[in-house]
Formats: structure tokens, C-alpha cells, sequence
């Protein structure tokens, strides 16, 4: 059988220093920050499996980094767009709701991407709303004529976004605590996964963990399927990139 690529490319890091050009409450729990400035020439993102590093004030005179997807890069408005899910207590967090169009941001990266590629028809795009921003720029890279449904968990209705899903599905999770797996993997049993479907999973990592176990369970090839674990209950700045 023949099994999916992941091609890995490397990029010159440097850490460049942006402008806040706009910022948009997208849903109660999403904040989209557009950044900008001559120091994005030169920025490449392949893949939306893709992280930078974004520097933000730890509160103690030094600066702390936290992991985000680059949601939307356009070069030739020199535009790049990070949307944060605003939970209770982060640097990150904080930073994201305190600054205004004006104010500098600090980010690094991405150091490297991952592409994944060959004979995939079809996508399976399982996670949080961490992995909602790699979620939707999937969806909106993916050549047409790929199928892909997409099984997201967020707060509240009020917390689902528009994907750009064509023919597919989109599958929506509402759930109070976003460490319990239980809400995402009761719609998963539903979700039938044929075969050339690589699966993609982000979300806290004990939950990544049980959705990645439920599908390995159920006969869904390893060499077809790519979890990670974007944050860790309990920890700041953690994540488990390769479950
Ligand atoms: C490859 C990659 C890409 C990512 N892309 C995005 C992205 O585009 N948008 C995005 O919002 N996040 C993204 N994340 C997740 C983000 O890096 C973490 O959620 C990060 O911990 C947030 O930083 P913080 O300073 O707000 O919280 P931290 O200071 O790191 O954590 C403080 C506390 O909050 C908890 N916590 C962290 N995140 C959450 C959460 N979402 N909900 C509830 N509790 C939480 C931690 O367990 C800890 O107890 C990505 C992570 C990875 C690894």
C-alpha cells in the first residue's frame, strides 16, 4: 500500500519585529491579530502544521515565548495573521487582549514545515480551538477535489467559524472543560474514516492522546495519521509536537 509523504523543509530563523495593523474579536474565545511590517519580507510558511514563536512580556522585566500558527501569511501585503484562543490565564493570552493597532510584536520562525503529501484524497482535521487556525488554513490550502471533514471542539455555538470546506463536512464539539476528550470522541465514533484518509489531530495532549488511541483502535493505519499535543493541562508553555 502506498503511504503518505511528509516532506520537511528548514528555514532561516530570525526574529522580526511587527506592527499590530488590526485587531478582531472573531468569536467570544478567538482573537485575530493581523501583524505587519518591512521585516515580514523574506517570511515563509509551507505548511499549515506550521509554528512561530511569538515573544510577549513574562511580567518580570524579561519576555516569555509561546507557539502559534502563522493562520494567514500574504506577502504581498506584507500581512501575516495569528488568531489566539483566549483562555483564562496566559502570557500569551494576555498579551494578545492588551495590545493595540500600533503596538510592536516580537515574533521567530517558523523554523521549519512539514508538508504533507502523496496519494492523500481525503483529510480527517480533529482538534481544539488551539488547532482551529491550522484547521481552517488547511482547509483553505487544500487542492479542490480532496474531501475533508473537520471535527472541532470549542466552548459554545458561538465559538464555531465559517470554514472554507466545499464538499466536505464540518463537525462541531461544544464543551465546558477542554481537557476531556469525552464530547470529541463520542462524535468521532459517529465519523466513518475510508481508507487514504490521513488524519490529523492537535489538542491538549491528553486528549490528542485518546483521539489518536480511538482511531489507531479502530484500524486506522499509523503511517496515515499525525497527532500533537499543542498544549499541556497544568503547564505553560508545553506541548508534545510528536505523539
Ligand atoms: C505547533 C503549535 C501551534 C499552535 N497554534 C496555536 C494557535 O494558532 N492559536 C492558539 O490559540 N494556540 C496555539 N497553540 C497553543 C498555544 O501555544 C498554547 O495554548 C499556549 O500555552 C498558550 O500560551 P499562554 O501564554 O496563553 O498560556 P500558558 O502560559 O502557556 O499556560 C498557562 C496555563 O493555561 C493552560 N492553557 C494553555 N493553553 C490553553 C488553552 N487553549 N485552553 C485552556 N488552558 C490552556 C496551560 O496548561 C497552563 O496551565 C499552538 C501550539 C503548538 C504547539
Amino acid at each position: 500500500m502506498t503511504i503518505p509523504t511528509i516532506e520537511r523543509f528548514r528555514h532561516e530563523t530570525r526574529r522580526r519585529t511587527l506592527t499590530i495593523a488590526a485587531t478582531e474579536r472573531l468569536t467570544p474565545h478567538m482573537l485575530r491579530l493581523t501583524l505587519s511590517g518591512p521585516e515580514l519580507e523574506g517570511f515563509v510558511s509551507l505548511s499549515p502544521g506550521d509554528h512561530i514563536k511569538i515573544f510577549v512580556p513574562d511580567g518580570q522585566g524579561g519576555q516569555a515565548m509561546r507557539d502559534y500558527t502563522p493562520r494567514h501569511h500574504d506577502a504581498a501585503q506584507g500581512t501575516l495573521v495569528i488568531d489566539f484562543a483566549l483562555h483564562d490565564a496566559g502570557l500569551a493570552t494576555q498579551w494578545a487582549l492588551s495590545v493595540q493597532p500600533g503596538d510592536k510584536a516580537e515574533i521567530g520562525g517558523p523554523r521549519g514545515s512539514q508538508v504533507i503529501g502523496g496519494p492523500v484524497a481525503r483529510w480527517l482535521l480533529v482538534g481544539d480551538e488551539t488547532a482551529l487556525p491550522s484547521i481552517a488554513r488547511r482547509v483553505e490550502e487544500l487542492p479542490r477535489g480532496v474531501f475533508v471533514t473537520t471535527l472541532v471542539a470549542v466552548p459554545g455555538p458561538e465559538d464555531e467559524q465559517p470554514l472554507a470546506i466545499g464538499e466536505g463536512r464540518a463537525f462541531w464539539a461544544h464543551r465546558q472543560d477542554p481537557t476531556d476528550p469525552a464530547p470529541l470522541l463520542e462524535q468521532l465514533a459517529g465519523i466513518e474514516v475510508q481508507p487514504e484518509t490521513f488524519v490529523w489531530i492537535a489538542a491538549e495532549a491528553g486528549v490528542a492522546r485518546a483521539l489518536r488511541d480511538h482511531l489507531l483502535d479502530r484500524g486506522h493505519p499509523p503511517a496515515w495519521l499525525k497527532a500533537a499535543g499543542y498544549w499541556v493541562a497544568g503547564e505553560a508553555d508545553a506541548s508534545a509536537k510528536d505523539l
